[in-house]
């Protein structure tokens, strides 16, 4: 019998290490995957089309949105970042778990468009943590940091809208509590499909 598939939405602040979150649990579960999103963003160094992002210009991301591409899609920081509709269905349908790292409209959006996926918000332990690690990504400039942390305080008004919300403090304590989050919503999903099935 097919896993059951999740869609699992991992929101929180730019800054709060949702990155180092997706990576060690994909590290540690190997049928989860991250769905790559299309961005209007230019690439930062070190940033491979096609793994990082799907950069395309904004008469691109316009067309997939006209034509229904997007599961969901929202503006951040003057770029537009979106995930693949058809992707994200198709290996959920296959069973697979599939992560989206996104900002909080396009969480709030998927809580809508997919009433059943599992909705994840990190915090970081404090503003002025998110401040630092912010400040040590040192990829943007100051205005651009400043930017992300008046967002973030918007954002973490939102913590409420979600399932659960996790403090990534220390990483492996915060990826355990994901993992364990991820483990119980596939049980559910599992002894549902059961149930529907007789
Ligand atoms: P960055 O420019 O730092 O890669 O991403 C900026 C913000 O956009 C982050 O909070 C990131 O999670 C979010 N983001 C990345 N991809 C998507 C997406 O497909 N949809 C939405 N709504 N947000 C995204």
């Amino acid at each position: 019998m097919t896993e059951a598939g999740l869609l699992v939405v991992l929101a929180g602040p730019s800054g709060v290490g949702k990155g180092s979150v997706h990576r060690r649990l994909r590290a540690l579960e190997s049928d989860i995957e991250l769905s790559v999103s299309v961005t209007t963003r230019a690439p930062r160094p070190r940033e491979v089309d096609g793994r990082d992002y799907h950069f395309v210009d904004g008469a691109t991301f316009e067309q997939m949105v006209a034509e229904g591409r997007l599961l969901e899609w929202a503006e951040y920081a003057g770029n537009r970042y979106g995930t693949p509709r058809r992707e994200v269905e198709e290996a959920v349908a296959a069973g697979r778990v599939v992560l989206l790292e996104i900002e909080v409209q396009g969480a709030l959006q998927v809580m809508e468009r997919a009433p059943q996926a599992l909705t994840v918000f990190l915090v970081p332990p404090s503003l002025e943590e998110l401040t630092r690690r912010l400040r040590d990504r040192a990829t943007e400039d100051e205005a651009t940091v400043a930017r992300r942390l008046e967002t973030a305080e918007r954002e973490l008004a939102h913590r409420g809208d979600f399932d659960h919300v996790v403090v990534n403090d220390d990483l492996e304590t915060c990826v355990d509590e994901v993992r364990a989050l991820i483990a119980d919503a596939r049980r559910r999903a599992r002894s549902d499909a059961h149930g529907a099935h007789g």
